[in-house]
């Protein structure tokens, strides 16, 4: 009888140390999720999971309908994905060329995602986060009222591309929903809109416009909650729970499921870095 019982933990410690094994890959991969995971556990879920923390201070049973986490990766998942968004001589992450039209965007094979958001929402801070493990990317701002603003095409090694959209609103290009309306309905290869909206002040008149645009053409899209740093856990639990409700009640086409993130203190980006890698095939 010892000898079942014997083979079946020598089993359980080989495929914990493979598991060991494998992580240990992955992480040394990755010297930023290295140092990720020496940081202290309460630390680690607000760099993490940012819903997670502010779950903690939802009353206990108060809102057993909510299911605020439905894309949950593990610290596996998301150290592979992170690998991905690492620049090196085998996995280019560069700057690939701007447009003001669609027939001069670039003709690309990978799956893309786009941002778009209102003018100061966080774009451009947010893009420099998710390629801060890609130093040599420039993201390239064009803010000067006046100038044309275009939408940026940046390749992610081999796995995808990423589209940083001219920003709406106040002073945005008389062309601009001309330009953004037909990227969003004719890019065939646009596997999903990120939408900004800064968690200071939430949904505003301007971010309606984006958002009936991507219901009208039925487009899947995610909302992304900026600038989380800003407000108190208090606020800024009450702006989820209100954006939130908005998502489920009044939209089709939106993920449901908030990513709120910060570009200071970088809680979210490894998340949201996980999310792009999954949704564009690159995870499996
Ligand atoms: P864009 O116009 O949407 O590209 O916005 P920017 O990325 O240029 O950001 C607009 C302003 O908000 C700048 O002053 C940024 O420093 C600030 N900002 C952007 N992201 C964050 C954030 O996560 N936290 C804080 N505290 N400020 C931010």
């Amino acid at each position: 009888m010892a000898a079942p019982r014997l083979r079946r933990a020598t089993q359980r410690l080989f495929a914990m140390s493979a598991v060991r094994g494998r992580l240990r890959r992955v992480y040394s991969t990755s010297h930023a999720f290295a140092e990720v995971l020496q940081l202290p556990k309460k630390q680690m879920t607000k760099l993490l999971y940012p819903l997670q923390e502010l779950e903690q201070y939802l009353a206990p049973d108060s809102r057993s309908d909510l299911h605020l986490r439905i894309f949950d990766p593990s610290l596996e998942t998301i150290a592979r994905a992170d690998t991905i968004f690492t620049a090196t001589a085998r996995n280019r992450i560069d700057y690939l060329s701007s447009a003001v039209r669609l027939d001069h965007a670039p003709d690309l094979p990978w799956p893309e995602v786009c941002f778009i958001g209102r003018s100061n929402v966080g774009k451009s801070s947010l893009i420099k986060a998710l390629f801060s493990l890609a130093p040599e990317v420039e993201v390239r701002v064009s803010k000067k009222p006046g100038h044309t603003k275009k939408m940026n095409f940046f390749r992610v090694g081999k796995y995808f591309t990423l589209v940083d959209m001219p920003g709406y609103g106040y002073r945005s290009p008389k062309d601009f929903v001309d330009m953004v309306e037909a990227y969003l309905k004719e890019r065939t290869n646009l596997k999903r809109t990120f939408l900004l909206v800064d968690s200071v002040v939430g949904i505003q008149k301007t971010d309606n416009i984006a958002i009936e645009m991507c219901e009208e053409f039925a487009l899947p899209y995610v909302m992304v909650l900026t600038k989380i740093d800003k407000s108190s856990k208090g606020h800024l639990l009450k702006q989820v729970l209100q954006i939130q409700k908005f998502v489920n009640t009044q939209t089709q086409g939106c993920f449901p499921q908030l990513f709120p993130i910060s570009a200071v203190t970088y809680s979210g980006i490894h998340l949201l870095r996980c999310f792009i890698a999954n949704i564009t095939g690159n995870l499996n």
